[in-house]
């Protein structure tokens, strides 16, 4: 961003372009699991998209609005995403689609990028919304031709979008994503687990009991292990570190080692 935008330049208006993207057709979509933040992410990229002079579109349902086409694919403007910083879900919708999984499906969705001189491609979601995309792109050169032979674009279309960018914005709430620092969602679902110890805090201390606290993160352990820190929890198990054998002596043990008087938390 910083090459992009001089100190001066306000992001809250178009003004003050600087064309570097001039020419060029940008769409993003929201696929798999909703997380937090995606919608903050969906407006990031439409308003730096037009700040940059490109096309930018919307396509609605993930990757099945990439396969349907129509109505599913519309431009985006600067206002369309105007108060949805701070909303959950995901305002262009998100689906799991069965159809991008075969190659027809691909297929249909190539023919649909090329129709609207679709090159650049931002896919926000999780681990198999991106290896979709990764496969999306490393075939993009073959379904090109395929279509060019079903005579469904003309040799002109194919070469002029004959390279497919894709940047991949991993939205998942379990920081399960090796390469990112944190994943879209991560910090409010961390958020709301403090959140949901600090109700229980006032119970678990009236009645000196342990409390077992099940986090989400499947297998990934960085939530639980990240709030059991925060919250000073007794005890925590993580998909990487699974206990031992006889775990269930050794943590009744130390859990009653622990003064008599304080809150148990285990993860
Ligand atoms: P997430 O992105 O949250 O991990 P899913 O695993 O359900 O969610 O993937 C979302 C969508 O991405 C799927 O419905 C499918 O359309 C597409 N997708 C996932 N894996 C692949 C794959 N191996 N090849 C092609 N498309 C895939």
């Amino acid at each position: 961003l910083g090459d992009l935008i001089s100190s001066n330049t306000s992001l809250n208006t178009p003004q003050g372009c600087n064309l570097s993207g001039a020419g060029k057709c940008i769409a993003v979509l929201t696929s798999g699991g909703d997380a937090q933040g995606m919608n903050a992410a969906v407006r990031a990229v439409v308003r730096m998209g037009i700040y940059v002079g490109a096309k930018v579109y919307f396509i609605h349902e993930g990757y099945q609005g990439m396969v349907d086409g129509g109505d599913n694919i519309k431009e985006a403007t600067w206002e369309s995403v105007s108060s949805m910083l701070q909303v959950g879900g995901t305002v262009i919708g998100s689906a799991r689609c069965k159809e991008f999984r075969t190659h027809e499906g691909r297929l249909k969705a190539a023919h649909n990028l090329v129709q609207r001189s679709i090159t650049n491609l931002c896919v926000i979601g999780g681990d198999g919304s991106l290896t979709g995309a990764n496969l999306f792109r490393e075939e993009w050169s073959g379904l090109l031709t395929e279509l060019q032979q079903q005579g469904l674009i003309d040799e002109e279309a194919a070469q002029k979008n004959s390279a497919l960018h894709i940047v991949g914005m991993v939205g998942s709430i379990d920081n399960d994503f090796c390469g990112t620092d944190m994943t879209i969602g991560t910090d409010s679902a961390l958020h709301r687990i403090i959140e949901v110890v600090d109700a229980i805090m006032t119970t678990a201390q009236s009645h000196q009991r342990t409390f077992v606290l099940e986090v989400m993160g499947r297998h990934c352990g960085y939530l639980a292990l990240v709030s059991a820190l925060a919250c000073g929890a007794d005890w925590v198990f993580i998909p990487e570190m699974p206990p031992e054998d006889g775990w269930e002596d050794s943590m009744c043990q130390k859990l009653s080692e622990v003064t008599q008087t304080s809150t148990h938390f285990a993860f």
